[in-house]
C-alpha cells in the first residue's frame, strides 16, 4: 500500500514494511511467551444437521485475548504460531481442552478441532490425540479434527498411513475449506474421510450465482457418491440456506444460526437447539 505524500511514495512505503515487520516481531514475541491457559480461550460453533435441524455438535476455533494488545484474530497468530512452532503446544492444548468441554455436553455431540499441517507433519499429534481423549475420557467417536488440503499436497504414503492410524483409534477426519485448496483430488479415493466441509467462498455466493451452485451441488454429489457427509460452513441468509436444503447438504454452520460462542453461552446453545423439534426446525419449516 504506497499512499502518496510530500515524503514522496517510496519513503512512505518503507517506513510502513519496517512498522509492520516490527509488529509481528512483537507479536511474535508475545506469542512465544504467551500461556495457552491464561491468554488462549476456545470458541464453539453449533453445526447443525439440515434435515432435523438438530445440534449435531459444535467447532472449536481458538480466541487469543493478550492483555495489553487485546483480541487477536487467528488469520494473524496461527501462522505466526505455525512459524514459530507455537502451534505444536496451542495444538495440544486446544485438543485437550475441546475433549475435556465435550466429555461435559449431553448425548452424543461432537467436537469438532482444526489441527495444523504442522502437527500433522511434526510426528507428535498421535499421541496428542490419544492423551487428550484419556485425560478426558471422551469417547474417540465423538472427536473430529479438522485438516485442510495442504496436508495432502505431498501425498506420501506416510500421510495416508498417520490418517488411517487416526481413523483407527476411531476419531472421525473432516476436510476443511474444500474447493479451495491446489492438491488433486484423487487423495478422496486413497483415504475415507468422514466429511467434506465446503469453503465458505462457495456457500456465500450460491444465492446468486449459478457457478457457485453448480459447483456446490457438484460437491455434495461427490460426497454422496463416496459416502461423505458434507458441510456448508458459513451459511449467512436464508436464501443460501434455501438453496442448500434444495441440494440436500448434510449439515450447515454460520452466522444465521450462531457465532462461535464462549463456554459460558455454550449450555444456552445447547438447550435452544437440543430440544425436540425446536427453534430450529421452525425456522426451517418457516422458510421452506
Ligand atoms: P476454519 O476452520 O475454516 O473456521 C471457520 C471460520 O469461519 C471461523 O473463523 C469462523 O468464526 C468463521 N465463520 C463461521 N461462520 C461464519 C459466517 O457465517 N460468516 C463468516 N464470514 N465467517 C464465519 P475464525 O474463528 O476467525 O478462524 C479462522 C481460521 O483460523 C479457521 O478457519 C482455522 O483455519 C484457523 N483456526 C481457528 N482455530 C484454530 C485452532 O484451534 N487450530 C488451528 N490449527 N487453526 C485454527
Ligand atoms: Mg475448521
Ligand atoms: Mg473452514
Ligand atoms: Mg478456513
Amino acid at each position: 500500500r504506497v499512499k502518496h505524500d510530500t515524503k514522496g511514495g517510496f519513503l512512505h512505503f518503507k517506513e510502513e514494511m519496517d512498522a509492520s515487520v516490527k509488529a509481528k516481531r512483537t507479536l511474535e514475541a508475545e506469542l512465544r511467551n504467551a500461556q495457552p491457559d491464561e491468554q488462549f480461550e476456545l470458541h464453539y460453533q453449533p453445526i447443525l444437521a439440515v434435515k432435523s435441524g438438530y445440534l449435531r455438535g459444535f467447532e472449536a476455533l481458538m480466541r487469543w485475548n493478550h492483555p495489553r494488545i487485546g483480541r487477536v484474530s487467528p488469520a494473524d497468530f496461527i501462522p505466526l504460531a505455525e512459524e514459530t512452532g507455537k502451534i505444536l503446544e496451542l495444538g495440544a492444548w486446544a485438543l485437550r481442552a475441546a475433549c475435556m468441554e465435550a466429555a461435559s455436553w449431553p448425548g452424543d455431540l461432537v467436537v469438532a478441532v482444526n489441527v495444523s499441517a504442522v502437527q500433522f507433519r511434526n510426528g507428535g499429534l498421535e499421541a496428542a490425540l490419544t492423551q487428550a481423549l484419556s485425560d478426558s475420557n471422551l469417547p474417540p467417536h465423538r472427536l473430529e479434527i479438522e485438516i485442510t488440503e495442504s496436508i495432502l499436497l505431498e501425498q506420501t504414503d506416510a500421510t495416508i498411513s498417520m490418517l488411517e492410524n487416526i481413523r483407527a483409534l476411531g476419531i472421525r477426519v473432516a476436510l476443511d475449506d474444500f474447493g479451495t485448496g491446489f492438491a488433486s483430488m484423487s487423495y478422496l479415493r486413497h483415504f475415507p474421510f468422514s466429511r467434506l466441509k465446503i469453503d465458505r467462498s462457495f456457500i456465500q455466493e450460491i444465492a446468486e450465482s449459478q457457478q457457485a451452485l453448480a459447483i456446490v451441488r457438484a460437491i455434495i454429489n461427490l460426497g454422496n457418491s463416496l459416502g461423505i457427509d458434507t458441510t456448508a460452513e458459513g451459511v449467512e441468509t436464508d436464501a443460501q440456506l434455501i438453496a442448500l436444503q434444495a441440494e440436500e447438504c448434510g449439515e450447515l454452520q454460520g452466522y444465521l444460526f450462531s457465532p462461535p460462542v464462549n463456554q459460558a453461552a455454550l449450555s444456552q446453545i445447547i438447550s435452544t437447539y437440543l430440544q425436540p423439534v425446536q427453534c430450529d426446525q421452525a425456522r426451517l419449516e418457516q422458510v421452506a
